[in-house]
């Protein structure tokens, strides 16, 4: 079963394409942004700590996140196969990954990163602000959203190297499927 790091800046149709690809694999999708807007909605202790950060299009402190994929780790659903979406987003939160991947005896298989230059991002951020009406999405939270990816969450195709497949995001969510599925045929 597929194991995947999906990467790529917000408006890259990451969360999209984890959800298509979790159902045609049959393997959780793992994204630590739907697990705080959970709790945030719930108004629990871990909610009430990530909202303003969330909120405000800020990356949550490293330990804060990586706490919380641990315990999503420990829970049975991830032992045959998961795709990783928005997570890891720096490079201690990448090591941190690499040590629990290891205490598990499991690896990633690729990490794929979805290609849209930011004019595009930008574009896709406000109309999904519409569709959505998410509070992260007005134009100074999308500023902070993807000044945080550029300055710490990119340096991690350089951390990853040879193990990034680069994929155009532009085309139709179909063909972008597509292509990642083709990736792991290939590999
Ligand atoms: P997302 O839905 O992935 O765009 O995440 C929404 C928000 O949750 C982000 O803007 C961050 O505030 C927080 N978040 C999600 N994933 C992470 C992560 N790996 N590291 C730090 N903050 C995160």
């Amino acid at each position: 079963m597929p194991k995947i790091i999906l990467m790529g800046p917000p408006g890259s149709g990451k969360g999209t394409q984890g959800e298509i690809l979790s159902a045609l694999w049959n393997v959780p999708r793992i994204a630590p942004g739907d697990i705080f807007r959970a709790e945030i909605k719930q108004g629990s202790e871990l909610g009430l700590r990530v909202k303003a950060f969330s909120d405000s299009g800020r990356l949550v402190p490293d330990e804060v996140v990586i706490d919380v994929m641990r315990t999503r780790f420990s829970q049975p659903d991830t032992q045959s196969g998961w795709i990783l979406d928005g997570f890891p987003r720096t490079v201690p939160q990448a090591e941190a990954l690499n040590d629990l991947l290891a205490e598990l005896d499991q690896k990633f298989d690729r990490v794929i990163n979805l290609d849209v230059p930011e004019p595009v991002l930008v574009e896709r951020i406000l109309l999904r602000a519409q569709e959505q009406n998410r509070a992260d999405d007005t134009e100074e939270v999308i500023k902070n959203r993807l000044e945080e990816y550029y300055a710490k969450t990119r340096p991690l195709l350089e951390f990853y190297g040879t193990h990034v497949v680069q994929i155009d995001g532009i085309p139709s969510l179909e063909n972008v499927t597509e292509a990642i599925q083709q990736q792991l045929v290939i590999a």
